[in-house]
């Protein structure tokens, strides 16, 4: 550990990671923390995994230049890096009158945000591209560059990326004071850690707010929106070839049916602004409304098995856009408020903070390609050819998602390593299928006490 790291990053999340991946690539002492002993473990676990063009986004924002900045980012890494990606698209789908008038609008507002890829249909050439749409659909614009993307992956490949270029990754850090005294940030933890910083990074997520505020800032508030999601069985895949969108509201994007890139379709989300930044429970409430639009726009769906249902917290604040500040005295970056878009434009976001960073007075020397290492993670997704298909990864441990011996043993063992069942989840799909763990989650745990030394107790309490 060095005496002073030149930059640290609060938050392991889709977008502390993609930040520590683009300071790895400078000359920089660089350090990751989370409160959590995992990367991307809170709301980038938890999302719709849609890679945004940003064509609805408010003109002019913060939000839309970097969604759009982003998206052609992380289009470009994706592949490189093992992330699976589909090139599936959207419809926007008007179900009545006034949405169909607005579909004018939300074509001149893509216009607006720079997207020239939309188009409008009639409602004919609506069934002819989804027939298992529910009756009544008035029109449609088609968004052929929304793809969605996997959420797990992305976060792991920066955070490797950023580990095999040399930032420390720090787990089990909740960062709960900072004291900025002779140009150096002093940085305590609740686990009793030290840390000195030039600069810090706050991508704090739902609580980057209560980090801002550590600084003695102030001029947001996080109130969560949470948003819960239902996840339909593989075999639902066959029912729609696009992402369905529903006409947007300022308060939600609304509730959309999308295939994943795990092969499944998801019924989602909700929009509920609370109080509690650890609500992720689902509720009874949250699941009816939702199979009751499900109902309304694609009525087969709810003939399909539900294998899984989740809740994400959105880090939604006061304002409708980004709350991204710098200050060069306390050097720090703040990226705060990054609510429904932040998997979209987390590797833009990324660039931002390293400008603000220098604006902050870090000089970064970028390094040469020869010292820098890329690194490729398992691909998760359907479309392309996981381990088992090449049959030289070992058993299948997990046979309702495929997953192998060697994936598992690889989860917990290279950095940054999964410490928890839902860790491994997230590395391989393992325990996320059909029967939810039921039939693989013993010897998932014995493979992982095996492969981490850590005794299976460890694994099974904790999840
Ligand atoms: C339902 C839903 C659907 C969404 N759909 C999409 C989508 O389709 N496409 C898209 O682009 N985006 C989507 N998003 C948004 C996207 O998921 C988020 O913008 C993104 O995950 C935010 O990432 P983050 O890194 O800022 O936050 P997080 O992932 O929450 O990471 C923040 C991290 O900071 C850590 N932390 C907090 N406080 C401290 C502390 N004091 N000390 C140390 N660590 C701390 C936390 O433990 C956490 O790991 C959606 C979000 C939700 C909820």
């Amino acid at each position: 550990m060095p005496e002073i790291y030149d930059v640290v990053v609060i938050g392991a999340g889709v977008v502390g990671t993609a930040v520590a991946r683009l300071l790895s690539h400078q000359h920089l002492e660089v350090a990751l923390l989370d409160a959590g002993p995992d990367i991307g473990a809170g709301t980038s676990k938890a999302n719709t995994a849609i890679l945004h063009t940003g064509f609805d986004a408010t003109p002019g924002s913060i939000e839309s230049r970097l969604v759009a900045r982003g998206y052609a980012l992380l289009n470009d890494y994706a592949p490189t890096a093992g992330i699976a990606i589909e090139p599936i698209g959207a419809l926007l789908v008007a179900w009545d009158d006034e949405q169909a008038a607005s579909l004018n609008t939300s074509a001149e507002k893509a216009v607006a945000n720079g997207y020239l890829g939309a188009s409008l249909i009639d409602a004919q050439s609506v069934y002819e591209l989804e027939p298992q749409l529910a009756s009544g659909a008035r029109g449609a614009m088609v968004v052929p560059d929304e793809f969605i993307i996997d959420p797990w992956s992305t976060p792991l490949a920066f955070a490797k990326e950023a580990i095999a270029n040399g930032v420390a990754w720090l787990p089990n850090h909740s960062v709960t004071k900072l004291d900025r005294s002779h140009d150096i940030t002093v940085i305590s933890t609740a686990e009793q850690h030290t840390l000195r910083a030039r600069c810090v990074v706050n991508a704090a997520g739902l609580h980057s707010d209560d980090v801002h505020a550590l600084f003695g800032l102030t001029g947001f508030t996080v109130r969560p929106r949470r948003g819960e999601l239902i996840v339909f069985d593989k075999l639902a895949r066959s029912l729609l070839a696009h992402t369905i969108l529903p006409v947007p509201t300022s308060h939600t994007k609304g509730v959309l049916v999308a295939p994943t890139v795990f092969g499944n379709v998801m019924l989602g989300p909700t929009a509920d602004d609370i109080d509690d930044k650890t609500a992720t429970s689902s509720t009874r409430a949250g699941i009816d409304a939702l199979l009751a639009k499900g109902q309304r726009i694609l009525p087969a769906l709810l003939h399909e098995e539900v294998t899984a249902v989740y809740a994400g917290l959105r880090a939604a604040t006061q304002h409708s856009d980004y709350q991204i500040s710098h200050d060069p005295t306390l050097g720090y970056v703040c990226l705060g408020g990054i609510r429904s878009t932040g998997l979209t434009a987390s590797m833009a976001l990324a660039e931002e903070t390293l400008a603000l960073l220098q604006q902050c007075g870090l000089v970064a020397t970028p390094k040469a390609p020869d010292e820098l290492r890329s690194i490729r993670v398992t691909n998760l997704g359907e479309a392309f050819e996981r381990p088992y298909q090449r049959g030289s990864s070992g058993a299948i441990v997990c046979h309702c998602e495929r997953t192998t011996r060697d994936e598992i043993v690889e989860a917990c063992t290279v950095a940054p390593a999964a410490t928890t069942l839902d860790g491994i989840r997230r590395r391989t799909r393992a325990l996320s299928g059909r029967c939810q763990g039921f039939y693989c989650s013993a010897e998932v745990c014995a493979l992982a006490a095996n492969a981490s030394g850590k005794p299976m107790t460890d694994w099974l309490g904790n999840q």
